[in-house]
């Protein structure tokens, strides 16, 4: 496993990539103004820097760490001898759950925030977005991830399983991709929609994140009047409703202007 995962992950992460930018070309959700070649170069960059800083940076991989703990006995699987099964299954959605709290957390912390929002300044919606990661968040995240690796003694097959997942998913979601309604309807049982993951991106997310903080977001500024449908001082449920069960034909189109 350990000699194969990174052409597997860069297979993938290629392979994604290719699948989403033909289908936002052939199916463009919106129409972006902002310019793709600028957005593009600084975006596969910031991967790239990501990926080299992590490789420096941290001495471990996940797959290292999962055989480490393998050969030492480390975490819970070992400790009670699981069936491999069993462990991946259970890897895969704690690692998932791990990152969901990371993400809410780098929302709820303001020194936190302040690495979170680089991927949500980004002037469009598309592919690249959903790579555009601050280095030290990506750091942050590795180092959280190694620590759920070796907590479990997750296998080295549900790290890799993971990593490719979650990176394709991220691709998907914030794809600028028309999803027919009904598959969108499907899809949402199972996985994040872009049309779901529009409304975490747009400036109405951002009046609905600071009315439920109470407290007014100096950095966004509401850019229409349709955000009145989250008034000031909410109820939390009244907003998060809007969040999280918005129908794919109401998903907001108003994104910060480029300007
Ligand atoms: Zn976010
Ligand atoms: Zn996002």
């Amino acid at each position: 496993m350990l000699p194969y995962e990174i052409p597997i992950r860069l297979a993938a992460f290629a392979g994604v990539l290719v699948l989403m930018a033909a289908w936002e070309l052939l199916a463009p959700r919106r129409h972006q103004a902002a310019e793709r070649p600028l957005r593009w170069s600084s975006n596969l960059g910031i991967v790239v820097l990501d990926t080299v800083l992590v490789r420096i940076l941290v001495p471990a991989t996940g797959v290292g760490i999962a055989f480490l703990a393998e050969a030492r006995g480390w975490g819970l699987f070992h400790a009670f001898a699981a069936p491999a099964w069993l462990a991946v299954i259970v890897s895969v959605i704690a690692l998932d759950l791990a990152i969901y709290l990371q993400h809410v957390l780098f929302h709820a912390v303001p020194a936190l925030w302040r690495l979170h929002r680089m991927h949500h300044a980004d002037l469009a919606f598309d592919v690249t977005t959903g790579v555009r990661f601050h280095p030290i968040e990506i750091l942050l995240s590795m180092l959280i991830k190694l620590a759920v690796v070796a907590a479990l003694g997750a296998p080295a097959l549900a790290v890799v399983l993971f990593e490719v997942v979650l990176n394709a998913t991220s691709m998907f979601n914030h794809g600028n991709v028309r999803v027919p309604e009904r598959l969108d309807r499907m899809l949402r049982w199972i996985v994040v929609t872009p049309d779901m993951h529009r409304v975490h991106h747009s400036v109405e997310a951002d009046l609905i994140r600071s009315a439920v903080a109470r407290k007014p977001s100096r950095d966004v500024q509401p850019a229409s009047t349709s955000g009145a449908r989250c008034p000031r001082a909410p109820k939390r449920s009244e907003c998060a409703g809007i969040t999280w069960v918005v129908p794919p034909a109401a998903a907001p189109m108003d994104f910060r202007s480029p300007k």
